[in-house]
């Protein structure tokens, strides 16, 4: 009998040894397109859409930027509510921030703050707001300062590495940036050929992963988010907010995206010149603060333009005659080529294709992945994985 007991508890601590707790990798692929899906070489692209879940897009935030896109993918908020209108903006009370690498300018948790809030471990490999604590909390394992010399392959490494530790010590919250086509797409525009290259090598990177993750037969444990932050558009005319200002004199401080401008005047009086101004233009539209669509989700406390300007490609904000880039993102996010990815495969996740979602629905989705609470001011809504027949 005792025998027996004996076989029995072994065969159930095995058991209980192999199973591992669900762990989720997203991966962000700086401005990848959404074409992704429809190219048939990009091969572990179809296994995501052959065996797993693809969204027929995944509508970012306005501006449609890496900061604010990366910054709502963590917190399930739009930029009104995180702060992070792009990449470098300025407060009324802080003055500019370029390239922040401060988290507690984000306004809320990202998803790895109440991760580790809930003792659920993280490792974060660059990623908008993870360079530095947040009000005293921060990743267990992240890697920081920012440095775009870092390859893929680097990182996959570091992930490999993190699922080959001990289940106590493993994190099972993994979030990770990757190169994407961004800065080639801006460089040549979408349409070149050295962006196909550049989607082939990220397809190849996928490819390295996956067969990290068989390695390991991780598959049994991780649940595999890859998703984008933006798409890119060919751009040809350029607009300097700087210079229409300046035509008149005025005192104002600018914070221009390449998309949306934020003018900032005091005197009631040169914000009305300013207005008028601006309105006379061509290719731009200009709102007050007080009338910007409530859809933009724009309207921050400090960091809103008394004035704010948008544009829509081909044209594209910029104070700089040596800024004249050939691809852009951060327009309106309803334009089809500023559309994100999204793709999920792995434990927990069906096969199939789901309707659009939004940026804002990752972290929610992240968190009941995970078991994360704390969730309620999140504005997006957990995406379902586990489709029904
Ligand atoms: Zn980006």
């Amino acid at each position: 009998m005792r025998t027996i007991l004996g076989i029995l508890f072994l065969v159930f601590s095995s058991i209980s040894l192999a199973e591992k707790e669900q762990t989720v990798i997203v991966i962000s692929m700086d401005g990848m397109t959404n074409n992704v899906w429809e190219m048939p070489e990009l091969k572990f692209f179809q296994t995501i859409k052959n065996k797993g879940i693809k969204a027929d897009y995944m509508t970012p935030v306005y501006q449609s930027t890496t900061y604010p896109g990366h910054v709502s993918m963590a917190t399930g908020v739009h930029p009104n509510l995180h702060g992070i209108l792009h990449n470098s903006f300025y407060d009324r009370k802080t003055g500019f921030h370029r390239y922040p690498d401060d988290a507690n300018l984000i306004d809320v948790p990202p998803i790895w703050i109440l991760s580790e809030q809930q003792n659920i471990r993280s490792g974060i490999y660059f990623w908008v707001g993870s360079e530095t604590d947040w009000h005293g909390w921060e990743a267990t394992y992240k890697h920081s300062p920012f440095d775009e010399k870092i390859t893929e392959e680097e990182k996959i490494k570091q992930i490999a590495s993190w699922l080959d530790m001990s289940d106590e010590m493993r994190p099972r919250l993994i979030m990770t940036y990757w190169d994407g086509i961004d800065s080639i797409g801006h460089t040549y525009g979408p349409d070149h050929e050295n962006v196909y290259h550049q989607m082939v090598r990220q397809d190849q990177m996928l490819g390295l992963l996956f067969s990290e993750l068989e390695k390991r037969n991780a598959w049994d444990y991780i649940t595999l988010l890859v998703v984008s932050d933006h798409g890119m558009t060919s751009v040809n005319k350029y607009i300097s907010v700087k210079s229409i200002l300046d035509e008149i004199k005025i005192d104002y401080r600018l914070s221009s995206g390449p998309a949306v401008a934020h003018v900032f005047i005091s005197d009631e009086k040169e914000r009305r010149a300013a207005f008028k101004l601006l309105s006379e233009e061509e290719n731009i539209d200009v709102y007050q603060r007080g009338n910007l669509p409530r859809s933009f989700h724009m309207d921050h406390p400090s960091r809103t333009g008394d004035l704010v300007v948008t544009t829509e490609a081909p044209f594209m904000l910029t104070n700089y005659a040596t800024d004249r880039p050939k691809g852009m993102h951060g327009y309106d996010p309803n334009h089809k080529d500023m559309h994100a990815i999204f793709g999920a495969l792995g434990f927990n996740v069906s096969t199939g294709n789901i309707g659009p979602i939004h940026q804002v629905d990752l972290a929610p989705t992240i968190a009941k992945l995970l078991g994360i609470n704390n969730t309620d001011h999140m504005q997006g809504e957990a995406i379902e994985l586990r489709l029904s027949d």
